[in-house]
């Protein structure tokens, strides 16, 4: 266990921002001076919980955000702080809706069952100009601008200097793009332990965001920032391996169709979860008003939206909800930039467990262009159409809430239907346009 006081004198840092993320995926901090985070790391940062996006009132006692140490990070473009996650307390009891404890408990529980989830995530963003309304780059207009390598090098000063700090950190960055909307880009490192993916997610979103802030940018990974272009995905790469990281679980021949795409047995289990659930899942895995922007688009300038509208699987085809690119793995396509870093990884991992101890059946794979064929399967389900469709749904799948945990899925449900309440109220051009004259 890394001793931060020792971390502060060897590294010259002189702040550490003890941080952790509330329910709506907001990362909440204290600068700490490196003089007091001895007693900081034994008892933590004392926080009022009802002031950040979680199920409590102001008279709760202190929250303290009590530091993992081994996270901890050196901000590459401010050296003298360092970042570091913490895991919520109150009075000596694990805060049971903080994300990243459902998250730890849901990795426990893996882990008593010889598994360890193994994930990578596409956290993809725009660059906008500073007001967020605009793309930054004025001719960054092509119809279709996916790896456009004129728009990329424009912008290579914000992306190469993100990808070396990854490369420092020692994250194994691999590749960089423009993405398939104007001012998107997407940034890719290699996959790890669920709970390393959500931190290192969870401090790209903040890296990206500075980085460009610094450049006189705006990053955002809004769900769908831009009207009529394709929205920000944050599609999850999934496997599952033994406790000692050698075997992946989900390599083999399960038989079947699943078999066919080269899942085992445990891996078409851990699917089927994910498929059963799906619609419960999109509370989380797409948790904003605006997710739904994404997820039930016409069709975008570039000609597809690269997101679902159905639970469906299948092989090495970007048109479905979950698609299986090669053996061992596959590939999450529902959730979006807004997905809690902690709660999109829980979400899967409870879901999968699920799968696996009912082993759930994925159903048929469909092998078509999901955008121009989906009408021809009549079994489909839908996904959610709006934030209070994916809330009942959460709501109705008792399986999957009691998984998540009874207390935090109470209180998520509580928030995101406020939330709602809130949008519903708020009274649009749109209403005023479409009703006044009636
Ligand atoms: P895509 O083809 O979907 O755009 P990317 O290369 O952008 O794929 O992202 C793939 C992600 O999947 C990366 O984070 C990568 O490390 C991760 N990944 C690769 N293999 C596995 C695996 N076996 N288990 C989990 N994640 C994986
Ligand atoms: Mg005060
Ligand atoms: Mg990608
Ligand atoms: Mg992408
Ligand atoms: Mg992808």
């Amino acid at each position: 266990m890394t001793d931060l006081a020792a971390f502060a004198k060897k590294t010259n840092v002189k702040y550490f921002m003890i941080s952790y993320t509330d329910l709506f995926g907001g990362q909440r901090a204290k600068l700490v001076p490196a003089a007091a985070i001895s007693d900081m790391q034994a008892d933590g940062a004392g926080f009022a919980g009802f002031a950040t996006w979680l199920d409590m009132t102001p008279a709760y006692p202190d929250m303290l955000a009590v530091p993992d140490p081994d996270t901890v990070i050196q901000l590459p473009w401010k050296p003298e702080v360092a970042w570091v996650a913490a895991n919520c307390v109150m009075e000596g009891q694990e805060v049971a809706q903080a994300p990243r404890n459902v998250l730890r408990r849901l990795v426990a529980e893996a882990a008593e069952q010889g598994l360890r989830v193994k994930t990578g995530v596409e956290a993809e963003f725009f660059l906008l100009t500073p007001e967020g309304d605009k793309i930054s780059d004025p001719s960054d207009t092509a119809a279709k601008p996916c790896y456009d390598q004129q728009a990329v090098m424009r912008r290579y000063d914000v992306i190469s200097e993100i990808c070396d700090y990854m490369l420092d950190l020692g994250w194994g960055p691999y590749q960089n793009d423009h993405e398939d909307a104007n001012g998107q880009f997407e940034m890719n490192w290699e996959f790890d332990d669920a709970l390393v993916t959500a931190d290192r997610h969870s401090f790209f979103k903040f890296m990206v965001k500075s980085v460009a802030e610094k450049h006189g940018l705006r990053a955002t990974f809004m769900p769908k920032p831009i009207e009529g272009l394709t929205g920000n995905g944050c599609h999850a790469h999934i496997s599952v391996w033994s406790t000692d990281g050698k075997t992946n679980a989900f390599a083999g021949d399960g038989g079947g169709q699943v078999g066919e795409v080269g899942l085992s047995m445990d891996g078409g289990h851990f699917l089927g979860g994910i498929m059963t659930h799906a619609t419960a899942m999109a509370a989380i895995t797409n948790p904003t008003v605006n997710s739904y922007k994404r997820l039930n688009a016409p069709v975008t300038l570039s000609g597809a939206t690269w997101a679902p509208n159905t639970v469906t699987w299948t092989g090495n085809n970007r048109t479905h909800m979950v698609r299986v690119p090669g053996p061992g793995r596959f590939e999450l396509r529902l959730p979006d930039g807004a997905a809690n870093p902690y709660l999109l990884q829980a979400a899967i991992i409870a879901a999968g467990l699920s799968g696996l101890k009912t082993n759930a059946d994925p159903g048929k794979r469909h092998d078509i262009d999901m955008y121009a064929e989906g009408h021809t399967v009549k079994d489909a389900v839908k996904l959610p159409l709006n934030l209070l469709d994916a809330i009942r749904a959460f709501e109705a799948d008792q399986g999957f809430t009691t998984a998540m945990g009874a207390e935090f899925s109470a209180a998520y449900a509580k928030m995101k239907r406020k939330e709602w309440d809130s949008f519903v109220s708020h009274f649009s051009a749109w209403e005023r346009e479409h009703t006044l004259d009636i």
